[in-house]
């Protein structure tokens, strides 16, 4: 078959020409831009399902990867029906002049006048919460192709998700996921459609490009070819700077490749802390201001870690689209500094809202002591939520945040820092590089694989040893949080 270019593949190569080279991408274990990060509670369906539910009398056109021409014939059939047998068009396919796309919907305009037969509006379904560029390029080169095919596109849409809309009993698809009309947008971006095709096809036959590492690298995707890419650097490169952003890429451009070649001058004062450590192999300590801090807390000291889930579709009243529902909570209490600690931990094991009896699980937190949390605004936000939802806690619940203190506070001020931290506050940077342990071992080992690993296994189809297992991995993974916390808490008494 002749050389294509698919929408993927057009997204990937306005990022980066080395996307669209195999040579590049056989590298990365996926090379496509938009993988759906979505994890839906509890309904099976899919974003690009939803739109399923407000066109209910649409029809798919079923894929045929070994032959696309088969697709877009099928596709044609269904365009070229008679005005009144047209109904919505879900996957809709077209092969034409080395481009290839699939439509989300095509929905056939009614013809009132009788001078307009066979128009439609096309509509492009995302789980974001707004419209981006990417999406504007996207919705163009779809356009691009479909006019080419003869097909009259109308209006342009984007359906993403609305969040203020708050669930009522009955989730209303139509509310969570508007419309939102973009055709003057894409029109504008059309004309370069046409030339920029050409261009790719170019470098998918030429050469491998040597487009430098970038902004490109993290907008608007961070690229999967980082490792290889990037492995060029040395240790301790501009790019683990503290909050470097994309200065980072200026200093590579002037040829600054390693921290300890940045004047000190163009330094902020965490980072020449950083540059400080890495020169001399050791960690860098303010002792005082550490001690200080130390002295500050109140034992017992409570170590509290939460889970969450952010389904885009709510799964239960009052709730809007992405809001985060803890379903597991890990909690470590030491009496004195330097105590072994015991263990209390909450996860919620079957299907149904579990803030209720998370709230009294969280009771085993006693009435005085400090109540740790790494980056805390996020254990704030949760108990804050939860303060909303349980009026006759609400007064308890916010007097815990008013008790809370920020483990990651001596490590955002610098009062210690450790070259292996790499630039890095993070629980998983400062763990490895100033104790024993790691998450290295874990099945689970990041927030993000915690929530999808959950739903997965209380709303999904797993057999129920398999849940269990998952549910064993989460309990691991949640328990080293706040045992990590202990740890770290260890070694900074030790400074
Ligand atoms: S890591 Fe950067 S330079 Fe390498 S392919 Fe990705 S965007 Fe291009």
């Amino acid at each position: 078959m002749a050389l294509h270019i698919s929408k993927s593949k057009y997204l990937n190569g306005l990022q980066c020409p080395k996307l669209l080279r195999p040579s590049f991408t056989q590298r990365a274990p996926n090379p496509d831009p938009s993988p759906c990060q979505m994890h839906i509670f509890n309904t099976g369906h899919e974003i690009g399902d939803l739109a399923k539910l407000v066109y209910p009398d649409g029809i798919e056109v079923p894929m045929n990867y070994e032959d696309l021409a088969a697709t877009d014939r099928d596709t044609a059939e269904l365009l070229n029906r008679p005005s009144a047998e047209r109904v919505p068009i879900f996957e809709a396919s077209v092969l034409i002049d080395n481009r290839y796309c699939r439509v989300d919907v095509l929905v056939p305009i009614p013809d009132e006048t009788g001078e307009e037969p066979n128009r439609w509006d096309l509509v492009e379904v995302k789980s974001s919460t707004r419209v981006r560029d990417v999406n504007i390029n996207d919705v163009a080169f779809q356009y691009d192709a479909l006019t080419r095919a003869g097909i009259v596109l109308r209006n342009l849409y984007l359906m993403h998700v609305n969040t203020a809309y708050v669930r009522g009993e009955e989730f209303d698809v139509q509310q969570s996921f508007p419309l939102e009309d973009i055709t003057d947008r894409a029109h504008n971006v059309l004309e370069y459609v046409p030339r920029t095709v050409d261009k790719m096809l170019t470098v998918i036959a030429g050469p491998d490009p040597d487009t430098p590492i970038g902004k490109r690298c993290t907008s608007p995707y961070t690229c999967p070819l980082i490792p290889h890419c990037w492995s060029v650097l040395p240790e301790n490169n501009v790019t683990d700077l503290y909050y470097s952003g994309v200065r980072a890429f200026g200093y590579l451009d002037e040829g600054l490749f390693s921290i300890v070649d940045v004047p000190d001058e163009r330094l902020t004062h965490q980072q020449k802390i950083q540059k400080k450590a890495i020169a001399s192999g050791a960690p860098y300590t303010d002792a005082a201001h550490l001690r200080g801090w130390l002295d500050e807390l109140v034992y017992p000291v409570y170590h509290l870690d939460f889970e969450t889930m952010n389904p885009a579709l709510p799964p239960f009243p009052g709730l809007r689209p992405y809001q985060r529902i803890p379903f597991q909570f890990s909690l470590h209490i030491q009496d004195s500094p330097g105590a072994e600690p015991r263990h209390v931990e909450f996860l919620a094991r079957e299907p149904g809202d579990p803030r209720a009896a998370m709230v009294a699980a969280l009771h085993a937190i006693g009435d005085e002591g400090s109540i740790l949390a790494w980056a805390m605004g996020f254990e704030k936000g949760v108990l804050n939520d939860m303060a909303e939802l349980f009026p006759a806690e609400a007064e308890w619940l916010v007097e815990l945040t008013d008790r809370m203190v920020d483990l990651m506070v001596p490590f955002r001020s610098f009062w210690y820092h450790h070259p292996d931290q790499k630039g890095s506050c993070s629980l998983k940077a400062v763990l490895p590089a100033i104790t024993e342990l790691s998450y290295d071992e874990l099945d689970i080992a990041d927030g993000n694989h915690a929530s999808r690993a959950y739903d997965e296994a209380i709303y999904g189809s797993m057999e129920p040893e398999e849940k269990e297992q998952v549910l064993d991995h989460l309990l691991a993974y949640c328990k080293l949080d706040t045992l990590a916390m202990v740890e770290i808490l260890g070694a900074l008494e030790a400074v």
